[in-house]
């Protein structure tokens, strides 16, 4: 059984976040999309409120779960019996960091591989900093995330 988890902020949810899971489901039997509690973060949406936005988006994939964890990754992977983590790699600046942060979680726990899926290329550019920052000005943000989250997002920055 490949149990992988895709960990990340996901604040919010973006086309980019949704190709990874969607492509995934295809490699691995089970997918925890996990979203990172942050309590030193100022997040846009609160964890519940990611959770429940992904939770409505990958409602149609069966083994795609959702949940929000708090502390280590490698203790939420340990606690879940996953061996396997996801990330996506945009661009050669998301690698340094990426390979560092897999390195470490490898030599703490030998049996937890990170698993990188390049980014398809129409979503390289897309970031969820990219959307709030849009969304901040009263940009158009529709071709970046999916429809039934764009009114979330607008009523966050209303005033
Ligand atoms: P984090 O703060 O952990 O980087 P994000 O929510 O920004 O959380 O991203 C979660 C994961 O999704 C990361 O591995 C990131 O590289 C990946 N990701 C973000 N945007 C895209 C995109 N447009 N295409 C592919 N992967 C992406």
């Amino acid at each position: 059984m490949k149990r992988a988890i895709y960990p990340g902020s996901f604040d919010p949810i973006t086309f980019g976040h949704i190709d990874i899971i969607e492509r995934s489901v295809k490699l691995f039997d089970e997918i925890i999309v996990a979203v990172l509690n942050n309590s030193q973060k100022n997040s846009l949406f609160s964890a519940s409120e990611r959770v429940t936005m992904i939770q409505e988006i990958v409602k149609d994939y069966p083994t795609v779960t959702v949940c929000s964890f708090e502390g280590l990754l490698i203790d939420f992977a340990k606690e879940q019996d996953a061996n396997i983590i996801i990330r996506g790699l945009r661009a050669v600046t998301d690698f340094e960091y990426e390979l560092q942060i897999a390195q470490t979680n490898h030599v703490e726990c030998p049996a937890l591989d990170t698993v990188f899926l390049t980014t398809s290329l129409n979503y390289s550019y897309l970031s969820s900093s990219v959307v709030r920052e849009f969304a901040s000005y009263g940009g158009d943000i529709s071709k970046f995330v999916p429809k039934q989250i764009l009114p979330l997002i607008e009523e966050k920055y209303k005033n």
